[in-house]
């Protein structure tokens, strides 16, 4: 899902220096074929497009994928989220998300019928709603049965399932808004039983949360078959690849979709969409060259780079068919490039669905082969054309086909591996889109690029917040420490290992742990393992501490020929650092601190005047917090950035705010 920049701009649109030796090529392991199949669903829903609710029936078989005896088992009832004001979702949205509010009479829920072990005992007299996170009694978005014989080690149980559900009104994530419908979250789903060693765990347990206004997504692997009931005239789209399409005499047709290593199902229907399908062909969208650069980036051969391909599937507004280009394009890049560099996707097909307007709050988020994209009608044309939110959108949606659709981690507990590292990865291919300097809009001769972006967010005073840290435990500062400071804190690793070694950390990380579920432990072992040394202290102090970066230029005296200059820590982030200094007449002088100490002093003995001193000259340290106190410029110099750079940054500021409307 989109946060930060969303709320600008989808919710808004409703609107260091190489310190290596030398990388290692990281295990060379190939990722495992298929995800385990400890979830497997056969569903059978029916739509009723008028009164907005669904009639379902599913038969669920769960593995124990561990040594442990299982007495019980846990579900997800998150359309439950939207049945009241007692909801902890409500509780904690306050009825809006992502600046759109809830709608009037919008209320959803989810009921279960009936819940049974196929063929044995009923288990719903057993059913309870938990609240682990907040101990609200009144949120039914977690339920719990007790089994009558606990699941063994390894073994399995056959569920029988039937739910009937109230889709809301469209404002998060989720709903229906007149004849569109974006169903998701909206089964019975069971939540994660995390072996002991899973996540750094001692013992075995399930890993289950409720329903909350920020993060969404923790589920295991398995094979979904659906079959979606509902009047001829709809035209649908789903997680996976279309198995069957029957029209039945009444009027109503049925849809069915399978999907194999997925965690999760989400499907759309309207009678609007116009469909525009086009095939990813691998031969054609990647050039050999930029297989020979892949590869010598990963150190992998060409032959192990190889990309398949895709059914794309456009599910458009007609009010936004201009912008349909945009989007394939956007998507055909995508494909390429995180294939490249993170693995082949290795589904059939994709699925992008654009919402319309009046849903745009369903707009901006990722299932497994599905996402949804979104826009408004006046980035149809010049000048908001260039107002770069569907690239954006789909970049950011298809890289979490990696982090969080494979890579499957905790988005509860650690949501920046989920929304932090799509944050980055889609920074970078936006910049590579579109160029670095202008990767979110240009507009009026004004360009502002991603990394400016997200550095608006980032300044002293972010408070006691941290990257690590239970999504409903913040504050306020949620989208900043899920998104916008992991973008900036991988941004600034890739700063400090060089772009070849961050290349290597990423692709091993994903093979690693594709079909599994990693903890930010397990991300920071891969990338000290792959950059051969050991980066804990690094991501302890970006990751698990609210400290700031800010090194900043001090004091500069100058006489008889001999020059100082105090370089400041002002921040209590360490990091080492390159400081550059300008002597007139002399070429660039750069050298080196380890960024330690409170402070230190560079001394010169020249006879030409000191014209300029600039810490990270290279602006590689994403994350420190002001650059303006980086540069200073002593003698007339034709480089001037540093006033410049505040006004401008203002602009950027009264800019977005103005898109925010
Ligand atoms: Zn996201």
């Amino acid at each position: 899902m989109r946060g930060l920049r969303g709320r600008f701009l989808i919710a808004a649109l409703v609107a260091i220096q190489a310190l290596l030796a030398g990388p290692s090529a990281g295990h060379a392991d190939p990722p495992p074929a298929q995800a385990p199949r400890t979830a497997d669903y056969d569903i059978a829903v029916r739509l009723d497009p008028d009164a907005k609710l669904l009639d379902g029936r599913l038969r669920l078989t769960w593995r124990n994928p561990s040594t442990d005896s299982v007495p019980d088992l846990w579900f997800h009832l998150y359309l439950n989220a939207f049945r009241d004001r007692e909801s902890t979702f409500w509780r904690e949205s306050r009825g809006q998300l992502r600046d759109v509010p809830m709608l009037e009479n919008g209320w959803g829920r989810i009921d279960v019928t009936a819940l049974r072990i196929a063929n044995g005992a009923d288990l719903l007299p057993s059913l309870t709603f938990e609240a682990p996170d907040d101990g609200n009694r009144r949120d039914r978005t977690l339920a719990r049965v007790r089994l009558p014989q606990p699941v063994a080690p390894g073994g399995s149980v056959d569920l029988e399932i039937a739910f009937t559900a109230a889709l809301p009104k469209a404002y998060a994530r989720t709903g229906y808004a007149g004849d569109y419908f974006l169903v998701g979250q909206w089964f019975p789903k069971i939540a994660v039983y995390e072996p002991a060693g899973v996540r750094g765990r001692a013992a075995g347990g399930w890993s289950a949360h409720q329903f909350h206004a920020d993060s969404e997504f923790y589920a295991d692997f398995g094979y979904y078959r659906v079959a979606i009931t509902l009047p001829r005239r709809f035209v649908v789209g789903a997680t996976g690849v279309r198995t069957a399409r029957v029209d039945h005499g009444d009027g109503t047709t049925t849809h069915t979709y399978e999907q194999g290593d997925v965690h999760d199902f989400a499907w759309t229907a309207s009678p609007r969409f116009v469909e525009i399908t086009r095939r990813f062909d691998a031969a054609a969208e990647v050039s050999a060259q930029a297989y020979r650069d892949a590869a010598a980036r990963l150190g992998r051969p060409v032959e192990a780079l190889r990309l398949g391909d895709v059914e794309v599937r456009l599910l458009m507004q007609p009010d936004h068919l201009p912008q349909a280009e945009r989007y394939l394009r956007a998507t055909m890049r995508s494909i390429a490039a995180f294939g490249l560099a993170y693995g082949r996707y290795p589904y059939r097909t994709l699925t992008i669905v654009d919402p319309p307007e009046a849903a745009i709050g369903t707009g901006g988020m990722e299932y497994p082969t599905f996402i949804t994209a979104g826009t408004i009608a006046p980035l149809n044309t010049w000048p908001l054309n260039r107002v770069y939110t569907p690239e954006i959108v789909v970049a950011h949606e298809f890289a979490h086909q990696y982090f969080q659709g494979m890579v499957a981690s905790n988005e509860f507990e650690e949501a920046w591996l989920d929304e932090g590292i799509t944050e980055w990865a889609a920074g970078w291919l936006v910049d590579e889109m579109v160029g670095a300097d202008r990767s979110v809009l240009e507009l009026a001769g004004l360009r502002v690029s991603d990394l400016d972006y997200q550095r608006l967010a980032n300044h002293r005073g972010r408070g006691s917040e941290m990257i690590r840290q239970p999504s409903w435990s913040y504050d306020t500062g949620y989208a900043f420490n899920a998104y916008a400071r992991p973008s900036l804190t991988l941004r600034t690793l890739d700063g400090l290992l060089g772009r070849r070694t961050m290349a290597r950390v990423m692709r091993t990380y994903v093979e690693r742990w594709r079909y599994r579920h990693p903890s930010s432990d397990d991300f920071y072992r891969v990338a000290s393992e792959v950059a051969g040394r050991d980066l804990t202290p690094f991501f302890r102090q970006t990751i698990e501490s609210p400290a700031v970066i800010d090194y900043a230029v001090g004091e500069i005296t100058q006489e008889n020929a001999y020059t100082a200059v105090t370089v400041r820590r002002q921040g209590d982030l360490q990091i080492p650092i390159v400081v550059a200094f300008k002597f007139a007449g002399r070429p660039v002088e750069r050298r080196t601190w380890d960024g330690v100490a409170r402070w230190t002093r560079f001394t010169f003995s020249y006879a030409e005047p000191l014209e300029w001193v600039d810490v990270d000259p290279d602006r590689k340290v994403a994350l420190d917090v002001s650059w303006l106190n980086n540069g200073r410029v002593v003698a007339a110099d034709r480089r001037a950035p540093i006033a410049m750079t505040s006004r401008w940054l203002l602009t950027v500021q009264q800019v977005l705010s103005w898109l925010a409307f």
